[in-house]
């Protein structure tokens, strides 16, 4: 096997990625990662940090860079989204993760940012990986639309390459010939990957299925499989969304996953974040 430093094999105890805010991938605790598909306005954030913080979430998602299968929709609020979300996570003990699209950016976002988000669309952006790893930030590696467990382990080799081993795997779904759901979540993956390499995985299952009502299911299962965390599509009013909204999850829906997670959690030798802010 050529991807030598990401192997199972190269290190006998599983990669535990920490962050300043408490929260880590790999560990004992599940990392919880919930907000926005998009960073949309201050309220917008401000009211979804709180509400995740308040029910357990120890990382804000949201993207301001936002990569768009038409270039006529939203495109995200770049900076000014970096600030708004920065603020907020602050506010509410959270960590950020957010997509950097492209190497031009990485210095910008990693200003903001806790963890990079490499998209599933720049899996295989073999420059924008290299930037990333030399950035020595926390990387959030999706699995690309098509790609192969291989392939996917030889794009966290290229991170890894630079000297920075900080990398979280996510499986977001991959592209099936049924369209019945949005994605097709492969949550074989999380016990085979837990076979061959030693970094952290978490599941996505907003972008996995692309239905809010599939989304409480497939967590708990990605958990039961023994993923290290969950990313989670979370909006005040998932209907006015500017992106995502069929897969986001209201403030109650994700109220109620948090509730049944701990069961799950801990059948699986997991805990659960607790509530960072009784805001
Ligand atoms: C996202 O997290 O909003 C996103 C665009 O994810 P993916 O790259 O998995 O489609
Ligand atoms: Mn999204």
């Amino acid at each position: 096997m050529e991807n030598q430093l990401v192997r199972r094999e190269a290190r006998t105890e599983g990669t535990i990625v920490h962050l300043k805010n408490g929260a880590s991938f790999g560990g004992d605790v599940l990392a919880v990662c919930a907000g926005p598909c998009s960073i949309e306005s201050r309220e917008q954030i401000e009211r979804t940090a709180s509400a995740v913080a308040k029910q357990g979430a120890n990382v804000l998602r949201g993207g301001a860079f936002k990569p768009r299968t038409s270039p006529y929709a939203f495109q995200g609020l770049g900076e000014e989204g970096l600030r708004m979300m920065r603020e907020a996570a602050g506010c509410n003990g959270l960590a950020v993760v957010t997509e950097v699209l492209d190497v031009r950016d990485v210095e910008l976002v990693s200003r903001y940012a806790d963890i990079l988000q490499i998209g599933t669309r720049n899996m295989q952006n073999f420059s924008l990986l290299r930037e990333v790893g030399e950035s020595g930030m926390p990387v959030l590696l999706k699995r690309g639309i098509s790609a192969t467990v291989n392939e996917w382990l030889m794009a966290a080799e290229y991170i890894a390459l630079t000297g920075n081993q900080r990398i979280i795997l996510c499986e977001r779904g991959v592209r099936s010939f049924d369209s019945a759901t949005r994605n097709l979540l492969d949550l074989a993956v999380i016990p085979l990957l837990a076979t061959l390499t030693h970094l952290p995985v978490i599941v996505d299952p907003s972008h996995g299925t692309g239905i809010a009502a599939l989304v409480e299911p497939m967590a708990l299962a990605g958990v039961a499989a023994g993923a290290d965390g969950l990313l989670v599509e979370v909006h005040p009013d998932p209907a006015s969304a500017a992106s995502d909204g069929p897969q986001s999850l209201t403030f109650e829906q994700f109220e109620h996953l948090m509730r049944v997670l701990p069961a799950v959690a801990r059948a699986a030798g997991r805990g659960v974040p607790a509530a960072t802010l009784a805001a």
